[in-house]
Order: C-alpha cells, then structure tokens, then sequence
C-alpha cells in the first residue's frame, strides 16, 4: 500500500552505509523506535542548534556553554604523570585570554600530534567555567588552516546520547540526504506565490543550513515540514470525521434503569459539570449520527463517574462498552472504582490486558463475543484481532496523551457505528485540541467535585533533601501517606538523575519496611502489590516514576514529593500533584529542585504553586514553550509531532485545517494525482492509519 516513491525513506538506518551493528545501538536509542529505526527517523532527527564558524568570538567573549569555533595558538601539553587517571591537559591561547583543552583518556601520541605546540589551529566545542577557569573538554573538530577551510561554514547541532559524537550524526545524515530522494509534490502550488521549497530539500536546507536559520524551527525549510506534519494530522482527522458521517450511527436508547441503580450507589452526587456533560453524550448517543467527543477535564475532576454512567447507557440498550486505559495500572484501577458500583448495578464487568492468558483468556474472549459481559477495561490488548464484540456500541478512550487516532480508531472499528469518547488527562489549549482533536465535540468538566482541600505547593532545593527526609519522617509517623517521584532514568544513559532504586533504598534505611516501589519496568504483578500495598496502607512511602503520573488514585495519599521537578514539564508536574488532595487531609506538595534553576524552570515551578487549574496551567505551558523551548519536541509532551512545534507553528495550524477541508471535501477518496501524493504524505507523517479508511483507489 506504501507509496514506492517512499522505499529509500523507509529503508532500515542499519542499511546506511558507516552504520554498523555497533553504531545502530546508540542510534537507536536516539531515534526511540525500537523495532529499529528507519532512514526517515534520523531525517527527522532535527538540529537543536547550529555553529556558526563565520562567527569566531575570542576566547574572553566566547559564552559558555555554547558551541564555539575559536581560531587559537598552542601553548604548553601537560600529559598526566604516569599512571594517573588525570586527564590530558593542553594551554591555548589568543590575544584575549587562555582555555584549557581537557582530555579524558586520551591517548598522548594522538594529543601531540592534533595540536603541535606554536601552531594555529582552529577548533570548536564548548566553553565551561571551572574554577573560574575556561575549558573545553574534547573538542569537537581540531583542524589547521587547511582543514577549517574544507568545513562549511555553517554546521548543524544535534541532542545526542551517549555512545555518538556530532560528527556520526552529521556524517549518518549525509548519507541519509543522499538517499531521500525527490518526491511528488502534496502542498498546493500556491496561487501566483512562489512553488513550495519541495521536500527532499526542505530536509536538506535543515541539516545543510547555509545560514544559521535554516536549522531552526523559524527557517523556511522547517516550517515547510511543519506545516506538511499539521496537514497530514489534520486530513487525517477530516477523514476520521467523514468516515465517521458517513457509517450511520446506530442510536442505543437507554431507558435509566441501571444509570438510576448506580447513581444510587454513588456515596455523592454528580456535579453541575458532570451532569451537563453526561447530558451531552447521551444527546449523542440516542441521535442518528455517531458520536465523536472530547471530555476534557482537570486531574480530579471526576471523569469516570461520567465514562461509567455513559457506558450504562448503552448497555440498558442491549449493547456493550469498551474502556481502554493507557496502562495496566490504570486498567486495573478502573476496575477497582468502577466493579463495586457495577456489581451495585448489576453490570457484568471484566478485565482484559496483556496480561489475562490461556483459559482465561479464551473465556473472557467467548463471554465478550456471546454478549455475557456489559462492559470491558481494559489496555490496547482490546483491539487485538482475536477480540470480537457481541454489539460494541461505545468506545471510551482514556487518553491521557498516549494514544493517537490510531487507537481511537482500531477500538471504533470492532462494532458498527461505534460512539466514541475520548477522555484527557488533563486540559489542553483550544489549539491543541484542533490539532490533536480535529472537530470532535467537546465537553469540558471544569468545576471539581465538592469537599476538596487545596494543596500547599512548595518549591525547594534539593540541597535541603536531609530537611525533607526529617519533616516526611514525622508526618508517616502521623499516619499520613506520600509519593516520592524520581524522574525516569533513561535505559543506559549515564546520566545523574536520582535512580528511582537507589533513591528507594535510601529511604528504606530511614523508614524500613514502611517504603514501597514502583516502576515502570517491573512486571506487571509486582506492580499491583506495590499499588495495592500502598492503597492498603501497609506502605506509606510509594517511591515511583512516573508510572503513577496519570490517574493514579489512593485518596488517603496527602503528600507528593517530586524530585527533579525541573526536569519535568508543566503539565506532568500537575498531573502528578494530581495524585494527591483527593481526600479531606489536606495536602502538600513539594517540587525539590536542582539550582542553579533556569528562567523557564523557574516560570514553571511558579505557575504550579500560583494555581491548581489544569486549564490555567495548560495555557500557562503553551506560552512557555514558545518563550523558549527548553526541551526538545520528544519532550515536550505532545507526542506524535516530530517537527511541528504547536507553540511554534500554530499559525500554520489554520491553514493546514482549512486545506484538509478542502482536499477531503474536493477528493474524500484521495484518488487525483495530488491525492496520490497526499497519501504518501500520510504516510511519512505516520497518519497512514487514515489511508485504510479510503475507498477504493
Ligand atoms: P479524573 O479521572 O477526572 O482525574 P476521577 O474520575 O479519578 O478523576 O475522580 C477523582 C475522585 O473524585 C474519585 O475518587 C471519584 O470517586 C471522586 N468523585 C468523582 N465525582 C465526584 C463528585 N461529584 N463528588 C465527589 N467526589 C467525586
Ligand atoms: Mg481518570
């Protein structure tokens, strides 16, 4: 099905020549796919930055931190004596001052010869102040007169991990250029403007920038491909849409017996909000037409009640309802909360994630296919293919950013007409919902459910770890609950984020048996011993990654302490603060934080002590980003975008929609030459899952 004209684009990056068995490793953490990273994925792998080789500061000017070409003079080697581990010291100098060149291990032969003493020599790298004394550790390039007039003038600057230098990057995406070849061209010629840069060399002004622009995110080259990147996102969901028109919806007409039972098994009454938005999507669930609706709420806010009672409605129609979660803790969790009310109710509920195997498996299978059960939770295992439904009629995805129109549409597809509801983790802007929401209806549940105490928010630096430790000892021996959050350690990075084991132990040896882990690399059982030993109160510490960032609930937990809260984005940190102030202690929060903080770190942390609304919040993030866009687009929380940066791009995001319109309404099947073109866009945007929805062609 894959456009031809794509195949170098999807080649395996192991196929590049230079890039062996050992070199794919390090690649391939980079790049994070797994299953083995394709040509397009480094092509997408874009600059962080640039240097500027026309620009040579003096030494004294040069900032720190910042990769710099300096033209010098070599002074004085001060090789390690014998057998130390001390580093290889080299003296250069200009007319403005000295830099020390630093060399770990470095082989002397090797050392003496890049750099005879009393030649110029042209080198670049970046600057640290140690001691108030400027060095560079392993320069980047050391070359003569004759060397730096081969380099281009302007050179890209890529996020690595270990295990790869600029230069494998740069000399892997050279071959990666050489390979992409032309493409046929999706955007609209542009009525009497000039032709769009085409593709292929909008990659190649990027990572062959001849000015330092060309490699940012402003350039003409990256905004082509971002604007290409919110095109496909955006046909993609105008084509969900008109799918979705045209499969009429079939209308489930419940008749209020078991929504009464379980409202009355409720211990509260629905909120105002609540009740407008089940309003909503039982309007839509009873018309003709197929239901397509965000429920947008705050961390709290009480979405699942609303998910039950809709799934209620559907299933007092003879029908069934899916719940998918994006993990088997929050699964499992939804279980919990949702089987008491049910068995009240008399809803047949069951479980179904990777894990469920064998005869149980098989049975549940047979029930879900035979009607015998009402409504299942469960993970993506839900629409695997051996699983068939009776009558699916809802579809209610618990989003939290993870899942994609991919998964949205794989659970849909396992009924006729299915409604679907999407749920959010937490709010995100207006311009954020078009671009991951298209024109789905939304519900926003903005008002917090009643009796909820506010949370003490805190910002302290971890140089006052000792102090935390000694205050947390007392309110455990209070009787009160915390987390402890480590950020995630990245699988063999050698980095200095707190390990989440390590950091475990060590308050093991404060507070014994009463410390509990969780982590997303155990299994799945561990992890429901730990939750479950946690929500039990047998441990009253629960030291964890970010595994219990979305949804997680144990009401009794009253303190979070998150460290490394710099690390985190805006939207993390609320939702993990999330975990707590759900019952009536009130509760603290405390962001301990590694100084020196940056200005965006610091704005952040800010705005998380100044307000508990996630749709304040999720503004305040937007604006954030876009004044500096401190972490990567991997990063930055809004997955599935590889070169569009929302807070960057948004302009474009107008058209993009706007044009989707147009091209689904002119040509729904995608079958002109244009709508050829169009697919294969779909395709290196990752939105093919769309194509399987077009007729014929
Ligand atoms: P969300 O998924 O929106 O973050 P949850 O659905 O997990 O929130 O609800 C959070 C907590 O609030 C749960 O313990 C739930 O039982 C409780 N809750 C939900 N609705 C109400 C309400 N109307 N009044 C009081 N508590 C509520
Ligand atoms: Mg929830």
């Amino acid at each position: 099905m894959r456009p031809e004209c794509l195949n170098p684009y999807f080649s395996a990056l192991a196929d590049l020549s230079g890039i062996g068995p050992k070199m794919l490793r390090p690649f391939t953490r980079l790049l994070g796919r797994q299953e083995g990273p394709r040509v397009l994925d480094l092509l997408f792998h874009l600059p962080s930055g640039t240097v500027d080789r026309r620009k040579r500061p003096l030494i004294a000017e040069a900032p720190p931190g910042e990769t710099v070409t300096l033209e010098v003079k070599v002074g004085q080697h001060r090789p390690p004596p014998a057998g130390s581990r001390a580093p290889y010291r080299v003296q250069v100098h200009d007319d403005s001052g000295d830099l020390t060149l630093v060399f770990f291990k470095a082989d002397r032969g090797y050392v003496e010869r890049l750099l005879p003493p009393g030649e110029t020599r042209w080198l670049s790298g970046r600057i640290e102040l140690y001691d108030g004394m400027r060095q560079m550790a392993h320069p980047e390039r050391v070359v003569d007169a004759a060397g730096f007039a081969r380099l281009p003038s302007v050179e890209p600057v890529y996020a690595l991990v270990e295990g790869l230098g600029q230069g494998h990057v740069r000399r892997a995406m050279g071959a990666a250029l050489a390979l992409a070849g032309p493409l046929p061209e999706w955007q609209s010629p542009g009525r009497n403007g000039p032709a769009p840069m085409p593709f292929a060399a909008a990659l190649t002004s990027i990572h062959q920038p001849a000015e330092p622009i060309d490699a940012t995110p402003g350039g003409a080259g990256w905004r082509r491909l971002a604007y290409d990147e919110l095109l496909a996102g955006q046909i993609a969901l105008a084509l969900v849409r008109a799918s979705n028109v045209r499969g009429v919806g079939r209308p489930s007409h419940g008749d209020g017996r078991l929504t009464a039972r379980l409202r009355a098994a409720l211990p509260f009454s629905l909120t105002g909000a609540q009740e407008t938005a089940l309003a909503a999507i039982a309007r839509d669930i009873g018309s003709g037409d197929r239901m397509l609706r965000l429920l947008q709420g705050d961390v709290g806010s009480g979405k699942t009640v609303v998910a039950l009672l809709s799934a209620a409605i559907v299933v007092e129609g003879g029908r069934q309802a899916a719940l998918m979660a994006p993990t088997e803790i929050l699964a499992r969790q939804h279980l919990k909360t949702i089987a008491p009310l049910a068995a009240a109710a008399g809803l047949r509920v069951a479980l179904l994630t990777g894990r469920e195997k064998g005869r149980v498996r098989e049975e549940l299978l047979g029930a879900l296919r035979s009607g015998a059960i009402d409504i299942v939770i469960g993970t993506h295992a839900l629409f695997q293919e051996s699983v068939d439904f009776h009558d699916l009629a809802l579809a209610i995805v618990d989003e939290q950013h993870r899942f994609g129109v991919h998964q949205r549409l794989a659970l849909a597809s396992k009924g006729e007409a299915v409604d679907v509801l999407v749920m959010t983790a937490t709010p995100i802007p207006r311009t954020l919902v078009l671009t991951f929401f298209g024109d789905m209806d939304v519900s926003e549940l903005r008002e917090k459910p009643a009796g909820r105490t506010p949370i003490e928010t805190r910002a302290v630096s971890s140089e006052r770890i000792g102090e935390v430790v000694e205050r947390l000892g007392a309110a455990l021996r209070e009787g009160r609950r915390a987390y402890w959050i480590c950020p995630l350690v990245e699988e063999s990075e050698s980095s200095d984020l707190a390990a989440a084991e390590a950091r475990h132990d060590e308050l093991k040896q404060h507070f014994g048996d009463r410390v509990g882990l969780v982590h997303g690399k155990m299994k799945g059982a561990e992890k429901d011993a730990a939750m479950a030993a946690f929500a039990s109160g047998q441990t009253r510490l629960l030291v964890a990654t970010t595994v219990v960032e979305v949804g997680v609930d144990v009401p009794e937990a009253s303190i979070m302490v998150i460290e490394h809260a710099e690390r985190f984005g805006l939207a993390q940190l609320h939702q993990l603060r999330g975990r707590v102030g759900r019952g009536s202690v009130a509760s603290t929060c405390l962001l301990m934080y590694r100084p020196p903080l940056g200005e965006v770190a610091k704005a952040r942390l800010q705005a998380l002590r100044d307000s508990e609304d996630g749709f304040y919040l999720a503004e305040q993030d937007l604006k954030l980003r876009g004044e500096g866009d401190v972490l990567g687009t991997r990063q930055s929380g809004f997955p599935g975008f590889r070169v569009a940066r929302p807070e960057l791009h948004g302009d474009l995001l107008e058209a993009a929609r706007a044009e989707a319109a147009r091209i689904v309404a002119a040509d729904p099947d995608l079958v002109t030459a244009r709508g050829q073109a169009l697919r294969a866009l779909l395709y290196v945007f990752e939105r093919d899952v769309a194509v399987t929805l077009l007729g014929a062609g």
